[in-house]
């Protein structure tokens, strides 16, 4: 997964994460309310043919966007469940035997068993390393005499954006940091051992066809700006 810019809604709550790409476009169509990343994603277009410059838009590692169609509304909803976030979430710790595995040798597994009614939810669903997984079975961990090392939670909007992003940048990690609960085990280790090192300023290229005149070669730019990281 490629370094993405973090967007957020005009009044400061995580939105999505989107590419260059459409950052760019924001940028161009003049949508970005305002911006408080500390790091830099260098966007650079294609030659203007009148003035032989290339065209170049500056996008911040955080941005917020304007417009109420980018609000974000239900904000207090349960995010949607993937085994990427459900493993970050568990620390890649086994609940069984409190191992800590590599992310392909993990399992979801249902506490109470989908076989006999339990639910695919943040609040039954564990991380379980394949041999628990297969020891468990479908069982209860109460039947099966296997006690649980942790229990679920589900994530809050700022957590769920941390655990389905598995490159975050410093700034964006300490502004989402700032909306998880205290309560979370987020905070135990998982992300200061998944703090990456960047450099501030991250330089995208784009190939695109000339154009003209300068304001439609800006905002093509924009739209054709492209990942090459
Ligand atoms: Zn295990």
């Amino acid at each position: 997964m490629s370094l993405h810019i973090l967007a957020l809604d005009a009044a400061g709550a995580p939105h999505r994460w989107i590419n260059t790409r459409g950052a760019a476009l924001y940028y161009a169509t003049n949508m970005v309310a305002w911006e408080i990343g500390q790091h830099e994603f260098v966007l650079r277009g294609g030659t203007q043919r009148l003035t032989g410059q290339r065209s170049v838009i500056r996008a911040s590692s955080i941005i917020a966007i304007k417009g109420r169609n980018h609000m974000v509304r239900q904000f207090g909803r349960v995010p949607t469940l993937t085994k990427q976030m459900l493993l970050a979430r568990d620390r890649y710790i086994c609940a069984y035997c409190a191992q800590r595995f590599p992310f392909e040798q993990l399992d979801m597994e249902h506490i109470q068993p989908k076989s006999r009614g339990g639910a695919d939810s943040w609040m039954n669903l564990v991380t379980a390393c394949k041999a628990c997984n297969h020891r468990k079975s479908n069982r209860t961990p109460q039947e099966a005499g296997m006690k649980l090392h942790y229990v679920p939670y589900v994530p809050n909007r700022h957590e769920a954006f941390i655990l389905g992003n598995r490159r975050i940048l410093g700034d964006q990690m300490e502004f989402l940091m700032q909306g998880v609960p205290k309560g979370s085990r987020i905070h135990l280790d998982t992300y200061r051992g998944r703090r990456p090192a960047f450099a501030s300023t991250v330089v995208v290229s784009t190939a695109l066809a000339r154009c003209s005149p300068a304001a439609v070669c800006t905002a093509q730019t924009a739209a054709s700006a492209t990942t090459a990281m």
